[in-house]
């Protein structure tokens, strides 16, 4: 074979018409790579670019404009320029524009455009950004990436910013080009789909907390619950029943009583669905039927759940800290004092309120440290690094240990104080005692599910075991149950 035919045969043309030249293994040292649009994101793709190797060439309508916005080792020309100059362009324009770059469709065709544009609102139907630029360009091979990261991403380098680069396209060598342009560049590249799939992430940069959105409002609808309560309880009571104005309490003293209270319930919440799963397993004999929906989007939030209870019990212990500094714990601490010596009381020592104390604070402190270490945990990028049984472990074992601190925490708060008739301020009863339905239960279910008469068929249901073992099987046209077989 000549040495011309050999050549020509390793290097990178494709022999098939309708696919585009792969850029990738045997790409050569410096390939080229175009940028239509000499934006925010064009000037950082450029850097990014330039500093991984590429040659990159930048198409503006007004090159001489935009050239001084770019590092000189970049080349600044026309669109046109641009697009002949690259088998891989990316299209750095708003998506309201991209029509206006129909004139480029012959330089465009057969070479891979990368679409980095975002919508300006969530779109539910599509066709995508990318659909339609495809439609546009329909010789040209679109790949949908890039629109996820950020032009300070790109800037500062995957190390600070997220590393994960969605891609989808329809052409396979397009999109593996696209891959490897990606994987130089020190990202990650996830493979998304085919085309169709642009829509989602398109709306991907859009979304705010979507995953937040239900355990937030929780904490916000509990949040305000019980500080109404509180209010009702520990302010206007004293107002309505003996004139006294006590409304200073409502920036520290209220938010501190709500704070645990909203902690505990959230914590209860992310182990009742566990719990409850666990019951309608058993009762159902086997775990191959599904859960209720809304028990499966309950287990999916317990993360965020956890996580702002975490929040509340950590703010709850900063507030506590703060409080003798107050104003007002000074003058009661002194008129507590001066009482003392006006009863002619010398020794005000009460073992049992000592005792109480002590017990209430360390379980207060364990609790936030196994809800910090929990909290820690659910961090990807720790629990990335712990294997299953480790992570279930400190999520279950040391989760229901945290559930109980914090409920044995709560229990010592109240001692006998239920027993008080004075705690029932317009017949409501004590906040500590309303807090402690939810996990008491959780924490007496969970002790059930332990006793071995459901613990055992429970591991082997989880394991695979079915009470109904055996298939019944019906005869064809035959109604009658004698004609069952069972296997
Ligand atoms: P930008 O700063 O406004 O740049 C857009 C560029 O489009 C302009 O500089 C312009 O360059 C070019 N363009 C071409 N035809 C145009 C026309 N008919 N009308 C107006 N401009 C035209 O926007 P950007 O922030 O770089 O964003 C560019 C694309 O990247 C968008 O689709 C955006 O959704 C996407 N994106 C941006 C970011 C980001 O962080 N900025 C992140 C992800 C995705 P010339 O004047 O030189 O032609």
């Amino acid at each position: 074979m000549p040495a011309d035919e050999m050549r020509s045969a390793l290097i990178r043309k494709d022999d098939d018409d309708n696919e585009p030249p792969e850029v990738g293994a045997s790409e050569p040292e410096t390939p080229v790579v175009a940028i239509l649009g000499s934006g925010d994101f064009s000037r950082s793709l450029t850097g990014r670019l330039l500093a991984s190797g590429y040659q990159v060439v930048v198409g503006s309508r007004t090159p001489k404009r935009s050239a001084a916005l770019f590092p000189r080792s970049a080349e600044v020309t026309s669109q046109l320029e641009a697009a002949s100059r690259a088998e891989v362009v990316f299209v750095a324009v708003f998506p309201e524009h991209h029509s206006t770059l129909s004139e480029l469709r012959p330089a465009l065709a057969r070479k891979i455009l990368v679409d980095v544009s975002n919508g300006s609102r969530i779109e539910s139907d599509g066709p995508s950004h990318a659909e339609r630029l495809a439609d546009v360009f329909p010789e040209s091979f679109v790949v949908k990436g890039f629109n996820t990261v950020s032009a300070w991403a790109l800037q500062t380098g995957p190390r600070d910013g997220s590393r994960q680069v969605f891609l989808c396209a329809d052409n396979p060598h397009a999109k593996r080009s696209v891959l490897a342009i990606c994987r130089r560049m020190g990202f990650s590249p996830v493979d998304a789909g085919p085309l169709s799939g642009a829509l989602q992430l398109e709306n991907l940069p859009l979304s705010l907390f979507p995953s937040w959105r239900k355990p937030v409002l929780a904490t916000a609808i509990l949040f305000v619950f019980f500080y109404l309560y509180n209010f009702v309880r520990d302010v206007l009571h004293p107002l309505v029943t003996g004139g006294r104005s006590l409304f200073y309490k409502m920036p520290v003293e209220t938010v501190n009583v709500t704070l645990p209270s909203v902690a505990l319930v959230m914590l209860a919440l992310v182990y009742a669905p566990g719990v409850m799963a666990a019951a309608l397993q058993l009762w159902r004999g086997t775990k191959y039927s599904r859960f209720p929906g809304w028990l499966d989007q309950w287990m999916d939030g317990r993360k965020q759940l956890g996580l702002c209870g975490f929040l509340c019990a950590a703010t709850h212990a900063v507030y506590s800290l703060c409080l003798p500094m107050r104003q007002s714990a000074r003058y009661k601490l002194l008129n507590a004092a001066y009482k003392q010596v006006q009863d002619h009381v010398e020794v005000a020592w009460n073992e049992e309120q000592v005792w109480r104390m002590e017990l209430y604070l360390s379980a207060g402190i364990l609790a936030l440290g196994l809800l910090s270490l929990l909290a820690v945990t659910s961090l990807p990028s720790v629990a990335n690094n712990v294997n299953w049984r480790e992570f279930s472990f400190v999520q279950s074992t040391l989760g229901y240990c945290a559930l109980f601190m914090s409920t044995l925490h709560t229990l010592l708060f109240g001692w006998n104080r239920a027993l008080d008739p004075n705690q029932y301020r317009f017949c409501l009863p004590p906040t500590f005692l309303l807090v402690l339905v939810l996990p008491v239960s959780v924490l007496l279910v969970r002790l059930l599910l332990l006793w071995p008469c459901l613990a055992h068929p429970l591991r082997r249901i989880r394991r695979g075991w079915e009470r109904r073992s055996h298939v019944r099987f019906n005869l064809p046209n035959d109604d009658r149950s004698d004609n069952v077989s069972h296997v």
